[in-house]
């Protein structure tokens, strides 16, 4: 059975990661999707590669593709600045689970 671990919460959204079946769950804004652990490198990936210089503009206008076909979300630069905070520092939390766990200072729950 599923029971995914959060790894970060923020106002817009959440991530959490499921140990049992290798799955994401992102959570952000209205939408949640699931991404398997390549799919989520490679969104991280993909998401880091868009410039966010910071702007005024509340016009969503970036388009990010999803693995599900005809699927994605569409940003405004600050909820992209939002979102790759969000990424960034659930990989660092899971990461440093993973540290944690390899030195017995963590049961993994
Ligand atoms: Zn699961």
């Amino acid at each position: 059975m599923c029971a995914p671990k959060l790894l970060h919460h923020s106002e817009l959204g959440l991530i959490r990661f499921c140990e049992e079946c290798r799955h994401y769950q992102i959570a952000f804004g209205t939408i949640v999707f699931t991404l398997d652990v390549k799919d989520f490198y490679h969104f991280s990936t993909s998401i880091n590669k868009i410039s966010t210089i910071e702007t005024e503009c509340k016009i969503k206008d970036i388009w990010i593709n999803l693995p599900a076909e005809d699927v994605g979300l569409l940003l405004n630069t600050l909820e992209l600045i939002k979102l790759k905070e969000l990424v960034g520092l659930s990989l660092h939390t899971q990461k440093l689970n993973t540290i944690l766990q390899e030195v017995g200072l963590s049961s993994p729950k």
